[in-house]
């Protein structure tokens, strides 16, 4: 007889792809960048959060190759015993101080840094509101948490509002992205932190995985708007995405540093960084803030634009949602239409994404077209084409 848990996986997997819902993973081979290898054969890859390149860049892959000869792979344990060292301490310090915080503490993922501080901060009694487009470690950790979750409409200042001013003898904690995952489109920091400012109790956290690296000065992220500031009580940086490596950091207040270090299982019972791919990090963040990074983002920002003036003159059946960033998603609606176009833009040689609910609202299906530095004119232009020949 077949167990109890197996008739429930079985369950649960018939319904995800009668719903065409089911998630394949595939197998890429020999790494991924501008182009990359699937059975044989090769993609142009537009599916890639490598928005600058880096991940490939000769300096940033020196310094791993010489540092995992030197200090070896692992960290060998958790940040509390023997896993954090002076480069450890090095990065904190740089990124505090590039950031204007006063502290910053390494996590392994942006997964796991979110969840760190959602379910370290949050208890009985407070409030949690988060943008309804939240990336799902925000959501999760918030559903998790002991906190009460309201989430409030995208980007609707109003709602926010509305509940900051309703709960204001609350701990209230305001969660968002600084450019949202699937949507491309950034939060409207400026006009959100006066209100949450006008209520004592109320803190802005901010997951700028995707505005790391790519906006602001140097690529400081979204909280810097030419001369302004928009930083947030905490902060959340990715080093996953622009940055071209792995790892995550939560950029806060003294108190909050030590807090996470007294309370945080997420950071005590977890093996560091390992010491190599802080050293990348390191590189790759001094690659980003000057004159190479640059270049970089006036060559994916070049790309942007010309993808998007294509599509207008294209005038193609979907929408292009308004995203002036390296995340330029096309709606299309049901799972059914968004998989058979993905299959037929690669049937032309692109490798382009379905994403389908619940990473995305119901009936919001989209194709999640990423560009990066490392595309050039040509690849746009095949991109345009082959959108073009399904549009027919
Ligand atoms: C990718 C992503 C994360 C997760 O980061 P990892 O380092 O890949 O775990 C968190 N938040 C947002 C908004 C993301 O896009």
């Amino acid at each position: 007889m077949t167990s109890l848990w197996i008739q429930r996986c079985e369950k649960a997997l018939a319904i995800q792809k009668q719903k065409k819902a089911y998630r394949y993973r595939k197998l890429i081979s020999g790494g991924n960048d501008r182009i990359l290898t699937y059975q044989g054969k090769r993609y142009l890859n537009f599916s890639s959060n490598d928005y600058l390149g880096l991940a490939r860049h000769p300096e940033v892959i020196a310094a791993y190759q010489q540092v995992a000869i030197d200090e070896g792979i692992s960290s060998g344990g958790s940040g509390h015993v023997i896993g954090y060292s002076p480069r450890h301490q090095r990065l904190e310090n740089q990124l505090a101080n590039w950031l204007s915080f006063p502290r910053a503490l390494l996590f392994c993922s942006g997964y796991i840094a979110n969840q760190a501080v959602i379910s370290a901060l949050t208890t009985v009694g407070d409030y949690i509101f988060a943008d309804r487009l939240s990336h799902s470690s925000l959501l999760n950790a918030a559903i998790q948490s002991s906190a009460e979750l309201i989430r409030f409409r995208h980007n609707d200042i109003s709602s926010l509002q509305h509940l900051l001013q309703r709960f204001c003898q609350s701990n209230c904690l305001v969660i968002t992205e600084g450019v949202f995952s699937m949507d491309g489109d950034q939060a409207p920091l400026s006009t959100m932190i006066p209100y949450i400012r006008a209520v004592d109790s109320s803190w802005l956290m901010v997951d700028d995985a995707h505005g790391f690296g790519i906006l602001g000065l140097d690529g400081c992220g979204c909280c810097w708007d030419l001369n302004q500031d928009f930083r947030p009580e905490i902060l959340i940086v990715n080093f996953s995405k622009a940055v071209g490596v792995s790892g995550a950091a939560v950029l806060c207040q003294e108190q909050v540093a030590e807090y996470l270090i007294q309370f945080s299982s997420h950071l005590i019972y977890s093996t560091a960084l390992p010491p190599a791919i802080v050293a990348a990090t390191e590189v790759a963040l001094t690659l980003i803030r000057t004159i190479t990074g640059k270049a970089l983002r006036q060559q994916l920002q070049d790309n942007i634009n010309h993808f998007r003036y294509g599509i207008q003159a294209l005038g193609l059946g979907y929408r292009l949602l308004p995203s002036i960033t390296a995340i330029q998603p096309l709606l299309i609606g049901d799972n059914l239409s968004t998989l058979n176009l993905v299959s037929q833009l690669r049937e032309q040689g692109l490798w382009l994404t379905a994403i389908r609910p619940p990473t995305v609202p119901p009936n919001s299906a989209r194709i999640r077209i990423t560009l990066t530095a490392a595309h050039n004119y040509n690849d746009i232009e095949q991109l345009l084409e082959a959108l073009a020949n399904v549009n027919k």
